[in-house]
């Protein structure tokens, strides 16, 4: 007895996206969320052009008429020196980014998987994965549903863990964090700000509180600035688990002291602000493996997928939903046994191929970055040689032609191939 072909859970970037695509290709879906949409999200809302890409995979219209805030580039601030680039010029991307508050955003993708066909159910939390005695191999999940937490059980063929950062369904049936990967911790908060318009998303690579102008002190961290377009902007700062200050740190007090050291006219004070200060861990550069496992599939955040070299996760959930997709509808077509096995196995293995090089020189990356000095350095020279601007832009960003493309993307492609596993 069955309740689905597949189980999702967690309504997020991860499962809405993949619910969709199975949905459209026929797959019986049913999609389980802990929450109600619409519902906010402590994330940054920005999305490069890599995420726009997958909205536009999806058949989501990205258009400023549709209100998505349009980015034409990134502003890259040190201590003493801005940068503004434009998004680059790609075969694999389009020229633009998108922002727009979770609460509006994760909504969107929840309707879009409905009404591709997913059945979604709200107000139910997963507690734990269901096993077969016999094999280990998980055949559903325990749930808690409705205003009155009625314990209930769903079971499929196949279950779908998108669950974000907290990855409960995994860790139910032991697959654990990685602690030798990076992790990171960021916090944000919306600001009323005549900035809420800027055509360009801000990475700010040092932070200074400014409080005592005769001994300004560097903060530890970096810090963004994404416009919404609806009067606020999206600021937060962030921190990886490779630096020094990353266990003892008030991260809320860090936040108000650099934001009350940035110009008055930005607006980024208390009396502007809209809302709480919210944070959340960020898995990143796969620390949450294998990826398939005794029918169930780890994507997103529950992966450990967001992108070592700048804390984005919302494309690369949607981007390992897509793959997902693929290969479960594959697999579905097949006998149960050793032939759907191998389809399923494919998954991981595509995941790699896409991002799994990227993502060993992220965790270098983010290993180098968590020594101040080489933090320093970095910013300080490597920002000022002309020619290694397009490297450092587009390898942060992760928005490079992976096949094909110009001199610098077949570099990182090159170097991403050729890092060692770590
Ligand atoms: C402060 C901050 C800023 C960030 N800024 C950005 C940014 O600007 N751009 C970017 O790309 N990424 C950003 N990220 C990362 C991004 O938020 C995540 O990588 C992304 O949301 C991952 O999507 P997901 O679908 O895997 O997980 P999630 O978005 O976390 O979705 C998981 C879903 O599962 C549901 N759920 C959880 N547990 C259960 C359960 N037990 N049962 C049922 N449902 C459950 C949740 O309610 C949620 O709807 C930021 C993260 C943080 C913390």
């Amino acid at each position: 007895m069955t309740d689905a072909q597949v189980i999702v859970v967690g309504a997020g970037p991860a499962g809405s996206t993949v619910a969709t695509y199975l949905a459209r290709a026929g797959v019986d879906v049913l999609l389980l969320e802990k929450t109600t949409f619409p519902r906010e999200k402590v994330c940054g809302d920005g999305i490069t052009p890599r995420g726009v890409k997958q909205l536009i995979d999806l058949g989501i219209d990205t258009s400023e008429d549709a209100g998505w805030m349009h980015s034409r580039g990134l502003r890259i601030l040190t201590g003493d020196l801005t940068l503004q680039l434009d998004w680059p010029d790609l075969t694999s991307y389009p020229p633009y980014g998108v922002s727009r508050t979770r609460h509006d955003f994760d909504d969107l993708l929840a309707k879009t998987a409905v009404k591709a066909g997913a059945r979604l159910q709200e107000r139910t939390t997963v507690t734990g994965a269901i096993t077969d005695e016999r094999t280990g191999r998980v055949v559903g999940v325990e749930a808690k549903t409705g205003p009155e937490k009625t314990p209930v059980s769903y079971r499929a063929p196949l279950v779908l863990a998108c669950d974000g950062v907290n990855a409960k369904l995994a860790r139910s049936v032991g697959i654990d964090t990685d602690e030798c990967r990076p992790m990171g911790v960021a916090v944000r908060r919306y600001y009323k700000s005549p900035r809420h318009d800027d055509p360009f998303i801000e990475g700010h690579l040092e932070l200074w509180d400014r409080s005592d102008p005769r001994n300004p002190k560097l903060l530890p961290g970096y810090g963004w600035a994404f416009p919404l377009g609806d009067g606020t902007v999206n600021i937060g700062l962030g921190m990886l688990s490779t630096s020094k200050a990353f266990r003892n740190t008030d991260y809320r007090a860090l936040l108000r002291s650099w934001l009350d050291s940035t110009p008055e006219e930005w607006g980024y004070r208390e009396e502007n602000a809209v809302g709480r200060i919210g944070g959340a861990g960020l898995p990143m550069g796969f620390n949450r493996t294998p990826h398939y496992r005794d029918g169930l599939v780890l994507l997103g955040d529950a992966g450990g997928m967001v992108s070592p070299f700048n804390g984005e996760g919302i494309s690369s959930a949607m981007e390992s939903a897509q793959l997902a997709a693929e290969f479960v509808v594959q697999a579905l077509a097949r006998p149960e046994g050793p032939s759907r096995e191998r389809a399923l196995h494919g998954y991981p293995q595509a995941l790699k191929e896409l991002m799994g090089g990227y993502y060993r020189l992220g965790n270098l990356f983010a290993k180098a970055i968590g020594h101040p000095k080489v933090m320093r350095a970095a910013t300080k020279y490597g920002l000022r040689v002309n020619p290694l601007i397009p490297l450092i832009y587009k390898g942060l960003s992760g928005c490079y032609d992976a096949k094909g493309g110009d001199a610098v993307d077949r570099m990182i492609s090159l170097a991403a191939r050729l890092t060692p596993s770590a």
